[in-house]
């Protein structure tokens, strides 16, 4: 009888295993309900769409591999953030004309552990419809434009590099709505050379050559 429990409890232990795995995989994808909104506008299932459309933060004809999306796993999962994969120095565009309202370029120090998070240097522009736009990860010194300034859609706002709290150089940009005092990230869609798209991870997006 000893014999069989033991033969039955190791028969179910594997089964058990798996369900746990399942359970526990699971629970990394975003429980944000934007999620499911925003998959559907990558899909392009959602065709009522007169949102603003955005320019690619980097300059025109250039092409970079997006590593993580909307929502994605990792340190994404409650974020409407996309992360450019770029080498330090590469010139990051405003995707978007507005006013400069946040600057820090003092950090220079980067990593993966949130000790460096503090060092991040970024850029934030707001809009004319008061919505922001935050680039992160910029290196030393690597803000080309001070609080107050005027910029353009396509102007060169800073320098590309591996500050703060990340693995590898790239481009950590965020674009944010207020809705009644209350902040909340939002996807938006990107003028790209193959249409205008809602971004997906792991694929290559190229800027259009026209400039403004
Ligand atoms: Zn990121």
């Amino acid at each position: 009888m000893e014999t069989k429990i033991k033969m039955m409890s190791r028969i179910l232990i594997l089964p058990l295993f798996f369900f746990l795995v399942l359970v526990v995989t699971s629970c990394y994808v975003s429980k944000d309900p934007q999620r499911a909104q925003t998959k559907k506008l990558q899909k392009g299932i959602i065709k009522d769409d007169s949102s603003y459309v955005y320019r690619l933060p980097y300059e025109p004809g250039e092409s970079h591999l997006l590593v993580q999306g909307y929502f994605s796993r990792y340190s994404h999962r409650n974020r409407a953030a996309l992360d450019f994969k770029m080498k330090r120095g590469t010139k990051i565009c405003a995707v978007r004309g507005g006013v400069v309202i946040r600057v820090k370029e003092d950090g220079d120090k980067g990593g993966w552990n949130r000790k460096y998070r503090p060092e991040g240097n970024v850029v934030v522009i707001q809009h004319e419809d008061s919505s922001r736009a935050g680039y992160w990860h910029l290196q030393l010194n690597g803000a080309l434009v001070n609080v107050g300034d005027i910029v353009e859609q396509g102007q060169v706002i800073g320098l590309s590099g591996k500050t703060g709290y990340t693995l590898f150089p790239h481009l950590h940009f965020i674009s944010w709505k207020s809705n009644r005092g209350q902040w909340r990230q939002v996807a938006t869609r990107f003028q790209t050379n193959k249409g205008i798209l809602y971004l997906r991870p792991f694929r290559k997006y190229r800027n259009t050559n026209q400039t403004n």
